[in-house]
C-alpha cells in the first residue's frame, strides 16, 4: 500500500510542474499545442496577440477574390483609392465616432506618442478620411469626392469568432453631396462585391433623421426605457445613461419585449427626412436589391444621420442554422449617411455617405461557399509545370521562365527541387495539362521536352519554339 502511494505521488507532481511551464519558456521537444514547433533551445515561441491573427497562404486565394472583385468595383463605379495613416491623434475618432460608444469608451488601442500626443489605431476608417478631405481642401476638387481604402482596423473588444482586435475592411465613401442616389449607389457597390462572388445577402436599413429630429427621438425613447429601468439588463441600465441608442442593440431575451414596444425613429422624422428615405427605398426597389426595414438598427456612431444601413447574409430558408456567421457577428458590412461630420471637424460642410466591409467574415461565408460547391472561388490556375534537372539546367531556369512571363503562359515551378519524380509529383497535384522538362542534355541543345501528363507522351521542342508549340496544345485542348 505504502508503496503505491508513493508511485502517486510523482504524478501529481509531474502535472503541477507542466501548469507551471505553461507561462515560461518552453522545454526543448515540447510543444505548446499540435501545430506549435519545440522551442529550440528553451527558447520563448512567440504567438500573435489575443484576438489578432495571421492571413496564411491556404486563405490567399479568398483574400485575392474579395480584393478583386472591390478593384473591380470601384473602378467601375469611379471610387480613387487612397490610403491614410492608421494611427492619427485620439481625439480625431472621439469627436468623431462620440464619447459613450463601445469604440470610444472601452475600444480603442490609445497611448501617448514618445512626443507625448494622444495617439489612437483607427477604430475605424471613415474620421481619417474626412480629417484628409478637410486637410487637403478636397471640397475645391468636382464634388462629390469618391474614395476607397482598405486595410487593418484595431478595436479592443472581446475576441470571439468573426469578433477580432485586429480586423480588415474595405471602406468606400461618398463626400460632398446629399442625395439618395449616392446612398444606393453605396449600397449597390457593398451589395455587388457579395453577388458578383455567389453569396446573397440583404439588406437591413432605417433611418435616424437628421440631429434635431434624433435628439427629440432620443428623449422620448429615454422617457420610455427610464420607466421600465428595473427590468432591464445591467447593460441596457448602462447605455440609458451613456447612449440610449444603443438601448435598440440590446439582444438579451429579458430586454426584447421592452424592445418591441419601444417608440420608433421612423414617427419622429419630419416630411424632408422621410421623404429622402423613401427615395433611397424606391432606389433599391428599382435595383431590386432585397431590403428589410429595421426600425431598430440605429449603428449608435455619433457621427451617423438620415440613412443607416447593415449588410446580412441572405437567411438560408431551408436551413437558417447552416449560415456561415451567426449571432451579433453577422454582420457582413455596414454603413450611412454622416452629413455634419465634416463640419464637425472644423470643415466645410461636406454630406457624405459610406460603408465598411469586415474582409475576415466576408472570407468565413466565402469558405463556406467554396465547401458546399467546390471550385466556387477559383484559386490560380496554371498553364504549365515547369521542371530542371541538374544545376546548369537551373542556371537557365529563371531566364527561360522570365521569357515566358511576357507570353501569357502561367508556369508553376520549385526551384528549389531537383528531383524528377518531386517535381512530377507536384505538376500532377496542381492538375496542369503538360510539363516542361529542362534537363543536361536539353540545355546544351537548347531544346525542351514537353511532356503531355495526360498520355505520359513526350516531345522534344527548340527553345526558340516552345512558345508557339505550348500556345498550340493549349489551345487545342479549347472545347470545340
Ligand atoms: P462596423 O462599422 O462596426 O459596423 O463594421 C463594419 C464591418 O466590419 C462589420 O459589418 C463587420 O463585417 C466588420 N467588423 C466589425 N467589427 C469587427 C471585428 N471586431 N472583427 C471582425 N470584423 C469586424
Amino acid at each position: 500500500m505504502k508503496n503505491t502511494k508513493q508511485n502517486k505521488k510523482p504524478a501529481k507532481f509531474v502535472k503541477r510542474e507542466i501548469k507551471k511551464e505553461a507561462n515560461e519558456p518552453l522545454p526543448e521537444g515540447a510543444a505548446l499545442n499540435k501545430s506549435l514547433p519545440a522551442g529550440k533551445g528553451g527558447k520563448k515561441i512567440y504567438q500573435a496577440l489575443r484576438g489578432m491573427h495571421d492571413v496564411l497562404p491556404k486563405d490567399e486565394k479568398y483574400w485575392a477574390a474579395l480584393y478583386h472583385t472591390a478593384e473591380k468595383l470601384a473602378s467601375y463605379y469611379q471610387f480613387a483609392r487612397v490610403e491614410t495613416p492608421i494611427l492619427e491623434e485620439a481625439s480625431l475618432f472621439i469627436r468623431s465616432v462620440g464619447k459613450g460608444t463601445d469604440i470610444v469608451d472601452k475600444e480603442m488601442y490609445i497611448f501617448e506618442d514618445r512626443d507625448g500626443t494622444r495617439v489612437a489605431l483607427r477604430p475605424e476608417p471613415t474620421a481619417g478620411i474626412v480629417r484628409s478631405y478637410i486637410q487637403h481642401g478636397l471640397w475645391n476638387a468636382p464634388q462629390p469626392v469618391k474614395v476607397w481604402t482598405s486595410g487593418p482596423i484595431f478595436r479592443h473588444d472581446r475576441p470571439q469568432a468573426g469578433r477580432y482586435r485586429q480586423f480588415y475592411q474595405f471602406d468606400f465613401e461618398t463626400i460632398g453631396a446629399k442625395d439618395p442616389a449616392m446612398d444606393v449607389e453605396l449600397i449597390l457597390v457593398a451589395y455587388s462585391i457579395f453577388k458578383d462572388l455567389g453569396i446573397s445577402t440583404e439588406v437591413r436599413i432605417n433611418s435616424i433623421g437628421d440631429r434635431e429630429e434624433r435628439a427629440r427621438y432620443v428623449a422620448e425613447l429615454t422617457n420610455y426605457y427610464r420607466g421600465k429601468r428595473a427590468y432591464l439588463c445591467d447593460d441596457c441600465k448602462n447605455r440609458l445613461s451613456k447612449n440610449p441608442l444603443r438601448l435598440l442593440d440590446c439582444k438579451v431575451e429579458g430586454c426584447q419585449p421592452i424592445k418591441e414596444t419601444a417608440p420608433q425613429i421612423i414617427d419622429w422624422l419630419g416630411e424632408s427626412s422621410k421623404n429622402y428615405f423613401m427615395k433611397v427605398l424606391e432606389y433599391l426597389d428599382e435595383l431590386s436589391i432585397p431590403y428589410l426595414l429595421d426600425h431598430t438598427l440605429v449603428r449608435g456612431l455619433d457621427y451617423y444621420t438620415h440613412t443607416v444601413f447593415e449588410i446580412y447574409e441572405s437567411a438560408r430558408e431551408a436551413d437558417p442554422s447552416a449560415a456561415s456567421l451567426t449571432g451579433a457577428q453577422s454582420a457582413l458590412a455596414g454603413g450611412g449617411r454622416y452629413d455634419l461630420l465634416a463640419e464637425e471637424l472644423g470643415g466645410q460642410s461636406a454630406p457624405a455617405v459610406g460603408f465598411g466591409l469586415g474582409i475576415e467574415r466576408a472570407v468565413t461565408v466565402l469558405k463556406a461557399l467554396e465547401e458546399k460547391k467546390p471550385g466556387s472561388i477559383p484559386g490560380v490556375v496554371y498553364d504549365v509545370f515547369f521542371a530542371q534537372l541538374g544545376e546548369e539546367a537551373k542556371r537557365r531556369s529563371l531566364k527561360i521562365l522570365n521569357e515566358l512571363r511576357f507570353s501569357g503562359i502561367r508556369p508553376a515551378f520549385n526551384l528549389f527541387r531537383g528531383s524528377l519524380k518531386a517535381q512530377l509529383e507536384t505538376a500532377n497535384s496542381l492538375k496542369v495539362p503538360y510539363v516542361l522538362i529542362l534537363g543536361q542534355k536539353e540545355v546544351q541543345d537548347k531544346t525542351i521536352i514537353i511532356r503531355d501528363m495526360e498520355s505520359g507522351v513526350q516531345e522534344i521542342v527548340d527553345q526558340k519554339k516552345l512558345e508557339a508549340a505550348i500556345k498550340k496544345k493549349l489551345i487545342d485542348r479549347l472545347p470545340k
